[in-house]
């Protein structure tokens, strides 16, 4: 085995909390496989867990993806062998590594045409889209959907995954340049106008009527618009923090939104069993293979330099999907 690396954190904090460190991987037990990590999606949860927002054990690794190669497989695998190409997804974190012993059945099969790379950018962000998409919203054709941070790991894949559901999409993102990528991705309206206006813009747009989902992964900056910015009767999905987590809300604002629906979703909970994780995995890799998403990958990162990754994604400077290589 080649030299092992992983980030370790110690203590809760900003980017520097991440430490890069030598480890010995250990051997996989029974169920279990190791894996030699190509390369690593960088999720904004992986800030949560840095900050301490979602506490986590200290000291302990980062990380909930990867793709890479099994390079040992333990007692009582069946249906894994050394040289297979596989993306995972772990609630347990530690894939900010060279080398990770995983349980077999968190793995996902690579087709032949996705490279790890593309693997590790879009597979967390593109069964979140699918989701938020399929699951949580269940899009009809004609609906209308408004997508902030739509330039963004989970906003890049999401756009299209809504105008492949036969959506009409109204994009939100924080510069033009972002916007326009949006539009690029097949957004039917692509925004860049502070939150204040949102709303007013989007019912312009849509002749009064409004989103009938909004996919909120901003969170605080982002929420008042969100809801002013729906239509009656419509659905809230707030799926994510990145400016801060939403404030305490009563049922009441429900009400006064027009007798909107709110939900709060965890991707881990929609993939929590082996049939749910192979259903999301095979509707992915089909959406990738066809062409109807792409992972954008804007950024890459040695796993070393893995705070300046946190840097980028904390200041609103990437576009698309992160990875770290080992
Ligand atoms: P992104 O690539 O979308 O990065 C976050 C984006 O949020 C920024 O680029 C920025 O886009 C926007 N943003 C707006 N205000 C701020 C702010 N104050 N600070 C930082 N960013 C801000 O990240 P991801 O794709 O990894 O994740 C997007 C969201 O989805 C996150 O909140 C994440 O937690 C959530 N998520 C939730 C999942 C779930 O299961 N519930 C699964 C996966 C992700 P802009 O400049 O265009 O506004």
């Amino acid at each position: 085995m080649s030299a092992a690396h992983h980030i370790v954190v110690h203590a809760h904090g900003g980017p520097d909390a991440l430490s890069y460190e030598n480890f010995t991987p250990g051997e996989p037990g029974p169920g279990e496989v190791r894996v030699a990590i190509e390369a690593i999606g960088v999720n904004y949860i992986d800030t949560y867990h840095r900050t301490g927002l979602y506490p986590i054990a200290l000291p302990g690794g980062l990380g909930v993806e990867a793709a890479g190669t099994i390079e040992a497989v333990g007692p009582d695998v069946a249906n894994w062998s050394p040289g297979d190409r596989v993306a995972l997804l772990i609630e347990t974190r530690g894939t900010y590594a060279t080398h990770i012993v995983v349980r077999a059945d968190l793995l996902f099969a690579l087709p032949d045409s996705v490279s790890a790379e593309v693997a590790a950018a879009a597979l967390l962000k593109g069964i979140t889209a699918w989701m938020l998409v399929e699951r949580c919203a269940k899009v009809t054709p004609g609906a209308i959907a408004l997508v902030h941070a739509a330039a963004g790991g989970v906003g890049s894949l999401l756009v299209p995954w809504l105008k492949h559901a036969g959506a009409i999409v109204i994009a939100h993102a924080g510069t033009p340049e972002k916007a326009a990528i949006a539009k690029a991705n097949g957004a039917d309206y692509a925004l860049s106008v502070e939150f204040d206006a949102l709303a007013g813009v989007v019912r312009d747009v849509t002749n009064g009527h409004g989103a009938d989902v909004v996919y909120d992964g901003v969170g605080a900056s982002s929420w008042s618009a969100s809801l002013a910015a729906i239509a009656r009767r419509g659905l809230l999905v707030t799926y994510g923090n990145a400016s801060g987590p939403v404030p305490p809300l009563s049922p009441l604002e429900l009400l006064r939104a027009g007798s909107i629906f709110l939900t709060r979703p965890s991707m881990f909970h929609y993939v929590d069993t082996p049939e749910s994780r192979t259903t999301a995995g095979a509707r992915l890799f089909a959406m990738i293979e066809q062409g109807a998403i792409h992972a954008d990958i804007g950024q890459r990162f040695a796993l070393a330099d893995a705070g300046d990754a946190h840097r980028a994604l904390e200041s609103r400077a990437t576009r698309g999907s992160t990875i770290l290589i080992p």
